[in-house]
């Protein structure tokens, strides 16, 4: 996790005249998704519990760094959602109260990371505002919030706050370029990320997945690829991902068979792809997708391997009988 360089301004401000990091016991870090205000979070708890920081900065050597590395350090508490929740429960809070007031007679500082805050539903958010009130021993909250105008403003006031904009336009593509490739490439995925670099790197992830699924889909469609071992790799994506952009990709394909002439970003590999099905077939095709989409958002029982298994037939399926008739 290197130091994000348009975080600069944010560490000076934390930075005492000796030169170490200073935090109040409740800082609030806010600012638009994909500025990298949690990675600022992870990386000053890990400065403030280090036993040898440099400057600001963990060390990165000691024994707490190394802890904190593998996440295994017992003063360091990351509180999220459960995997399959989007709140922040009551039960968590109370847990993490517990924890740190049961440590804070060993007189060594704690850091407690939150993210994002505003996933605290009402009673976990009025728990821990007792605490942030009377914080036991050493022990710093760090709040992490894209949207920190949905915290109860009692949270907001006893916390300090750091803001994370949007870094300049020149930064983010000059850092983007080194993970994008080119300058071309970064600037368009800075743009639909609306600036913030972070999101951009999630966005070009992503449309790397579009492409790589374009691929596996003409491979079955041409009868040259395993739909088990296609499904096999989907499965890391996860059925959620997979269908989304498989369903965008067939509805693509549809309108660029519909109507031949259109333009757009994609087109040449596009073009070949949707060549391979007949409308009828890209119906059935986007049919076996919307059905899995739904049953997605009704959260039915769904077997995910099945499913996807499933998806990858369809699409060998589609091209298969009828694709020379238009
Ligand atoms: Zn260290």
């Amino acid at each position: 996790m290197d130091r994000l360089p348009w975080h600069d301004a944010q560490w000076a401000r934390l930075r005492s005249p000796e030169g170490r990091a200073r935090v109040p016991h409740a800082l609030l870090l806010r600012g638009p998704a994909g500025t990298g205000k949690r990675r600022f979070a992870q990386r000053l708890a890990r400065a403030l519990l280090c036993h040898s920081p440099i400057e600001e900065e963990a060390c990165g050597e000691c024994r707490s760094c190394h802890l904190a590395a593998g996440g295994l350090h017992p003063d360091l508490h990351v509180i999220e959602p459960p995997e399959d929740r989007k709140q922040i429960l009551i039960d968590q809070i109370r847990d993490l109260i517990g924890r740190v007031v049961l440590t804070a007679s060993g007189g060594s500082r704690r850091a407690v990371v939150i993210a994002p805050a505003e996933a605290m539903n009402r009673p976990a958010a009025n728990t821990l505002l007792k605490t942030l009130e009377e914080p036991p021993g050493d022990t710093v909250f760090l709040l992490v919030s894209d949207r920190s105008g949905l915290l109860p403003a009692t949270i907001r006031s006893r916390c300090q706050a750091l803001t994370f904009p949007c870094p300049p336009t020149p930064q983010a593509i000059a850092w983007l370029e080194e993970q994008a490739g080119s300058e071309a490439t970064a600037a368009e995925l800075l743009a639909l990320a609306h600036g913030a670099p972070l999101h951009a790197v999630a966005l070009g992830e992503r449309r790397a997945l579009r492409g790589s699924l374009s691929d596996d889909l003409e491979s079955l469609m041409r009868g040259a690829a395993d739909p088990v071992s296609v499904a096999e790799r989907w499965a890391g994506h996860g059925l959620d991902e997979t269908s989304w952009w498989l369903t965008g990709l067939v509805q693509d394909a549809i309108r660029l068979r519909a109507a031949p002439g259109r333009g757009g970003s994609d087109t040449g590999q596009l073009r070949s792809l949707a060549a391979r099905a007949s409308l009828a077939g890209w119906f059935r095709l986007l049919d076996a997708c919307l059905a899995i989409r739904s049953a997605l958002s009704r959260q039915f029982n769904l077997n995910e391997r099945l499913a996807l298994e499933d998806l990858a037939l369809a699409c060998g399926r589609s091209a298969c009988d009828d694709s020379s008739t238009p």
